[in-house]
């Protein structure tokens, strides 16, 4: 397996408060809401918190403790929302992508989870969005939601109130597989079509996410970007692959956001 991550705070916004993690295992990436240092903290903390509670829990079966490190996560988020003023009402997206033999996403937000296989892009996560839940209702064009004002209205997040309803899904990775997940700033920027194209094309793990994150940049980079891009392999057993960098953070323009990193400000 290889895998690599990239996170960049965009053109337009003056801090970045997305937050990713990868280490051949685990992979999640987070987008912060909130004003001034919430996001930041929000998207930090819940990878924290998830990261330590899904060890804890590493005799439950994967879906149960990613359900269980997530809705921990959730908890801790609000606990401090509410505890320090300056944080009240930071939330934040979670998708979490799992490789013990099969491949296990949890998932909570806008942020998404693509698997590419045999050239076909397969969505694994529904925006928990207020425009995604008009397309399904048929209220709304799907060409109309990229545009859309409240295109940015999320439905369910972690941090924004005591319990949080997780969703799960469960898949077998083969040999060729290419999962990819992301935060808005790639996916309002790019249509799938898109990601598909560059996913196909560009082979190299690490070349194919500093693509997709200097494309987004190149039509504005209005949001902060974020993706984890996992090739699975054979040759190991899946989930104790090499990647580039793992927590120690990665040279250049590949680096980890570490958890509890510094405070920044910005909205979504
Ligand atoms: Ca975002």
């Amino acid at each position: 397996m290889r895998y690599a991550a990239l996170t960049e705070k965009g053109k337009v916004r003056p801090n970045n408060e997305d937050a990713c993690y990868a280490d051949g295992r685990v992979f999640i990436v987070a987008d912060g809401m909130g004003g001034h240092r919430g996001g930041e903290t929000a998207s930090s903390l819940a990878v924290q918190v998830f990261l330590e509670k899904e060890r804890e829990l590493g005799n439950l079966p994967p879906v149960e403790r990613i359900r269980r490190a997530m809705k921990a996560a959730n908890r801790a988020v609000w606990r401090k929302g509410g505890e320090e003023p300056a944080l009240q009402g930071m939330g934040t997206t979670f998708t979490v992508l799992l490789l013990e033999g099969h491949g296990y996403i949890g998932h909570v937000g806008d942020s998404r989870a693509y698997l590419f296989r045999d050239g076909n892009l397969q969505r694994m996560t529904e925006d928990h969005s207020l425009v995604e839940e008009m397309v399904r209702e048929g209220r709304l064009d799907p060409a109309m939601a990229r545009e859309h004002p409240q295109r940015n209205v999320i439905l369910r997040a972690l941090g924004v109130s005591r319990e949080v309803e997780v969703d799960a899904v469960s898949f077998t990775p083969f040999q060729g597989d290419r999962v990819l997940l992301c935060s808005d700033g790639l996916t309002g920027a790019l249509e799938d079509r898109e990601i598909r194209d560059f996913l196909e094309v560009e082979r190299d793990t690490e070349r194919c996410c500093r693509m997709l994150v200097g494309e987004a940049e190149r039509r504005g980079g209005e949001d902060n970007i974020t993706v984890v891009l996992v090739d699975i392999q054979t040759g190991g057993r899946i989930g104790e692959g090499k990647g580039r960098g793992g927590r120690t953070g990665l040279k250049g323009l590949f680096r980890f956001r570490r958890p509890g990193g510094r405070r920044k400000e910005n909205g979504w």
